[in-house]
């Protein structure tokens, strides 16, 4: 045979037929390297294997033994029950599993299975595996925990068991690691005091401790991390260079004026991120940065010092909402706070007369220094800005990528700065994962004032005694929202429906107050006609989906009551509850319904902080990036080992890394950056582009 390198098919590799290169397919292993790169997902410390003779009911375990009888069981109701002794040097327990008489197929009498789960008392202790693993008859399994040492356990498919990969990886194992050198340059894994590329695959594989499986196991994730960071800094620096933007000079005029005339001081966080900003518009490159703050932070503002920066050096400055109604509030905030300095924005929206928006559309058009507010309307073909010099998207994630890039695009001659405002809080080291490409600034801080919105969850026994606090609220001049997760009833779902609702409520207990339906089925007019009364307390009660989610100020909304809270990611009820809470009064929400343990649990952090950056990293724990970033992030770099949320240590590590190693080598054009390089490009088709490769 050849030479095995790590590049040839696994096909090659003695122990691999047809039959098995088909199921390792199936894992994504088609080379002898991705072999050496599947990695255990978990390992058993042998000093956690309880010996089986210790086993009492009502004990969660991990146990390792030999199968000694086993066979499947009828019941009375039809269920069949696979049943196996297992025996370990100590004594032996039977192990149950309902319902899953084909392990018959796949459990033989001698296999040596590593099973954790609970002990109950059923005619004597018997075993309940949630999770096992079959190690398969071999002695080398067994030894493998003896003398302290860990057992790891890989994921396994169909027609290949656990047992057989871990052989294959474990015959190969050292005479791949032959074949491994080390790229990263030794004083970066110094400063990272990591371990060498095969060292750390040796550890991964076969750990004397979990300690060492994670320390190599963490080499790997910092070495992902590490890549992603490089690519993204080179490609944002690249893009920058080739951005050359207006450079704007910082003439402290309607700033300063406007700083003097706040009703309130700013908080330490939009002291910072507005001097972020304005050294963005300094420079001669164009900013490209996100404004990041939980809802109620004061992003607002902050946009506003932007937009004045552009307006005192003779441009035009446009600030684009995602809905009319945002539009208008932020017109009207905005026109409050610019009236001591003698200005006023322009408003722009799509339903607007024809004739005042002719008036509007001129003035953007003459390219007279302003402050244009609205929605996509200005971003359409008609709308034309003669000078536009800042563009800041509000919500921006509601927006798709063509209409951010058509906003800043709009300038005429130059490109105009672009700034993005998000109310999606992540924790700082994921954002540099998602948005390699913005430069980040972050509202971590409230303003002072304010009341925290007091949140608790109510059983479904409790709903009549909820729903007369909510009116109650309603009696002493307050309005209140109730949201659902649907807007109909369906037999599936057995969900209780916005619609069904709003007509049982209307009916009953708020009879005799003035209620409305909002859902996103309505259209955009008819929603910001309701909305528009609700803010005007023409309206009591908004029976609602989450539709009302997006930034709208009702300072006099005190009550936010979500039913069937289990439907809502803990992000998406922070939206919700930074609705109310705005005013000076105390606001509530209140989570109505029965939700089980698992869920209450996951609804604990919500209800007991109001900080969004944790709930949102909760968030991601629970349900995953997917849910919380939906398609917009599908870019999103993908990572075998690493998880920049659990390893956002190590992901700030690699962050500050990658920009050390950068700001001294760009190209990595240096001899000992060489390997790193190389394996860059063998690993991602950008780092082509970004990298002159030779
Ligand atoms: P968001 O970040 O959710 O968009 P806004 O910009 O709408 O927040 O601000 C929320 C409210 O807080 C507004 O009423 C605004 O006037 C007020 N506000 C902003 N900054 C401060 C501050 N530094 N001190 C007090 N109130 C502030
Ligand atoms: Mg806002």
């Amino acid at each position: 045979m050849a030479t095995v390198q790590l590049g040839t098919a696994v096909t090659y590799l003695k122990g691999v037929g047809p039959h098995r290169a088909e199921a390792l397919r199936r894992l994504n292993i088609v080379t002898a390297g991705d072999l050496l790169y599947h990695l255990p997902h978990r390992y058993v410390d042998a000093s956690t294997v309880s010996p089986i003779v210790s086993l009492e009911p009502g004990m969660e375990v991990t146990v390792l033994g030999t199968v000694i009888s086993k066979g499947v069981i009828p019941t009375r109701k039809g269920l069949r029950i696979f049943q196996a002794v297992i025996r370990d040097d100590s004594g032996m327990i039977e192990a149950s599993w309902p319902g899953q008489p084909f392990l018959d197929r796949t459990i033989r009498k001698e296999d040596v299975l590593l099973l954790t789960g609970p002990v109950r008392f059923f005619h004597g202790r018997q075993l309940v595996p949630r999770e096992y693993a079959n190690l398969g008859n071999d002695g080398g399994a067994r030894s493998g925990t003896a003398g302290g040492r860990v057992l790891a356990v890989y994921p396994a498919t169909e027609g290949l068991s656990v047992k057989v990969l871990r052989g294959l990886i474990e015959s190969h194992l050292d005479s791949l690691l032959g074949l491994v050198r080390e790229y990263l340059p030794p004083a970066l894994l110094a400063r990272a005091a990591l371990p060498p590329l095969p060292d750390a695959l040796r550890m991964v594989h076969r750990p004397p401790t979990i300690a060492d499986a994670m320390r190599g196991r963490a080499r790997l994730a910092f070495e992902e991390l590490l890549f992603v960071q490089i690519l993204q800094r080179r490609a944002r620096e690249l893009a920058r260079q080739r951005r050359r933007g207006i450079t704007f000079v910082n003439r402290r005029e309607l700033t300063t004026a406007l700083r003097a005339a706040l009703p309130f001081a700013l908080t330490a966080a939009q002291v910072q991120a507005t001097r972020e900003i304005v050294s963005d518009m300094c420079s001669d490159r164009r900013m490209h940065r996100l404004l990041q703050g939980d809802v109620g932070s004061g992003k607002t503002i902050v946009a506003l010092f932007a937009a004045l920066v552009a307006v005192e050096n003779g441009y035009q400055a446009a600030i684009m909402a995602p809905t009319e109604l945002l539009a208008e509030q932020h017109a009207r905030t905005i026109e409050r706070l610019l009236a001591p300095l003698a200005m006023q924005p322009v408003l722009l929206t799509g339903s607007m007369p024809a004739r005042e928006r002719k008036v509007a559309s001129d003035k953007l058009r003459s390219g007279a220094p302003l402050i244009a507010i609205g929605t996509h309307a200005l971003v359409q073909q008609a709308t034309v800005f003669g000078k536009l010099g800042l563009a800041a998207i509000d919500e921006q994630h509601r927006f798709g990528v063509e209409q951010r890039a058509a906003l800043g695009a709009k300038g005429g001659g130059d490109a105009a700065d672009v700034l993005l405002l998000s109310a999606t809080p992540i924790p700082r080291s994921l954002a540099l994962t998602l948005y390699g490409d913005l430069d980040l600034s972050v509202l971590d801080e409230r303003p002072p004032g304010r009341w925290p919105v007091k949140t608790a969850m109510r059983p479904e026994s409790a709903r009549a005694r909820v729903l007369e606090f909510v009116d109650r609220e309603i009696e002493r001049g307050r309005q209140a929202y109730i949201v659902y997760p649907v807007i109909d009833e369906s037999e599936k779902t057995d969900l209780r429906a916005a619609t069904t609702m709003f007509a049982e409520l209307a009916a009953g207990p708020f009879a005799h107050r003035r209620a409305a339906l909002l859902h996103g089925r309505l259209d955009a007019g008819e929603r910001d006609d309701i909305m528009r009364r609700f803010r005007d307390r023409e309206l009591d009660l908004l029976v609602a989906t989450t539709v009302i989610e997006v930034g709208i100020d009702v300072a006099n909304a005190s009550v936010m009551l979500i039913e069937h809270p289990e439907r809502f990611g803990l992000s998406q009820l922070h939206q919700l509850r930074g609705r109310v809470g705005r005013g000076a009064e105390a606001s509530y929400c209140i989570l109505l319904g029965d939700v089980s343990p698992d869920v209450a649990e996951r609804l604990r952090i919500f209800v007991e902080t109001d900080d969004g950056f944790a709930i949102a990293r909760a968030d991601l724990r629970w349900r995953g990036m997917g849910d919380l970033f939906g398609e917009r992030q599908s870019g999103m770099p993908t990572f075998r080992v690493a998880d920049p949320l659990r390893d956002e240590q190590l992901n700030l590590l690699a962050a500050d890394v990658a920009q050390e190693l950068l700001a001294a080598d760009p190209e990595l054009a240096r001899g000992e950056n060489a390997g790193m390089r190389k394996a860059l490009s063998e690993r991602y088709s950008r780092a082509l582009e970004l990298f002159r490769v030779g």
